[in-house]
């Protein structure tokens, strides 16, 4: 439980803390119950504080993004959620070819930091929602480019310790990173790119974005992709092939546009998203043997 000592453990200037705050407002699902605590920190002073104070009174604490690969208990989460805002959010350019971009910061804006300065390779990511901090996480991608190709180094909060870790250490696979299922905190990554004519940059992320308009619901809250690309297959043509494109629970429907994809149709809780999720693996399962696994997280 959130007691008093804690909220004034963390209270100062560089931190909002909100409680029994919706999730539904955190997430691009637009779901989720009331967090017991959301603390926004705006430096690492205030991150560090929030950190070691949960740990000194037992409680359970989680990083979020922008919340765009998640699924949120309808009871919401029990804990503290915490969010990296301000200083996080900064991206600066450090040499020639790389720029440092603070975990807060949006991917969209790091990939617009790098166009206006003329460095290419991070095309690909231009409208994968989501924070920077996420897609390492993640190692998030598309189009044939992923976070991975282009990390140099990130850094971390380990306890109360920074730490620092290279790229070629940070046991990148598909959808999975060394933070995947760790109490690590990323705070920044430095990102290795390369000088590339401003317009050729701008025309390759405007046919991204078409393709995505094209492809995806995204008039639609949703998590993206709820499943990961399993060996030899796509999920979106297994889920087809099986006839359940357009299926629903409740508001929480595969989606008609693309079946990798669910989308809440407007009151969409939690509940109906995982009933639907269980439905479509065990006819996936049962009709191709093929089993899918989940890509987005599940909370609470
Ligand atoms: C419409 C749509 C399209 C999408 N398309 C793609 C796509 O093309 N490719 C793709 O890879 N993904 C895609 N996604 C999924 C999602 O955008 C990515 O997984 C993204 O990288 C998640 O970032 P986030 O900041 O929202 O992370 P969140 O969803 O908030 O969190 C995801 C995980 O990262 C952890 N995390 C976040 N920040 C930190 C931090 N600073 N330190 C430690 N852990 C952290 C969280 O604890 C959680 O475990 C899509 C989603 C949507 C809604």
């Amino acid at each position: 439980m959130i007691n008093k000592e804690f909220i004034d453990a963390v209270s100062g200037e560089f931190t909002k803390i909100l409680t029994d705050e919706p999730m539904s407002l955190h997430t691009s699902f637009r779901i989720g119950g009331n967090a017991d605590c959301f603390c926004e920190v705006r430096n690492i002073g205030a991150l560090t504080d929030v950190v070691e104070a949960c740990v000194r009174y037992e409680l359970p604490y989680f990083i979020i993004g922008q919340g765009s690969n998640l699924l949120v208990s309808d009871d919401g989460y029990r804990g503290v959620v915490i969010k990296l805002d301000g200083e996080f959010d900064e991206i600066e350019k450090t040499d020639d070819n790389t720029i440092r971009c603070g975990a807060g910061a949006t991917l969209a804006a790091a990939c617009l930091f790098a166009k206006n300065n003329s460095l290419g390779g991070m095309e690909f990511a231009w409208g994968i929602p989501g924070s920077v901090g996420g897609a390492v996480y993640m190692n998030a991608g598309a189009y044939g480019g992923e976070i991975k190709d282009i990390v140099r180094s990130v850094r971390y909060l380990d306890g109360s310790t920074i730490k620092e870790i290279s790229g070629k250490d940070l046991a990148f696979s598909y959808r999975h990173s060394f933070f995947s299922d760790k109490k690590l905190v990323i705070l920044d990554a430095l990102i290795e790119l390369y000088p590339k004519n401003k317009n050729e940059i701008f025309f390759l992320m405007q046919d991204t974005m078409e393709k995505r308009k094209k492809k995806q619901p995204l008039n639609r809250p949703s998590a993206g992709s709820v499943f990961k690309r399993p060996e030899g297959y796509y999920a979106a043509a297994l889920i087809e092939q099986c006839g359940l494109k357009g299926v629903s629970v409740g508001d929480a429907q595969v989606s008609e546009k693309h079946s990798g994809f669910i989308v809440n149709n407007g009151k969409a809780s939690a509940a109906q998203v995982k009933e639907l999720i269980g439905m479509v693996q065990s006819v996936v399962r049962e009709k191709t043997g093929v089993e899918l696994e989940c890509e987005i997280k599940y909370i609470g």
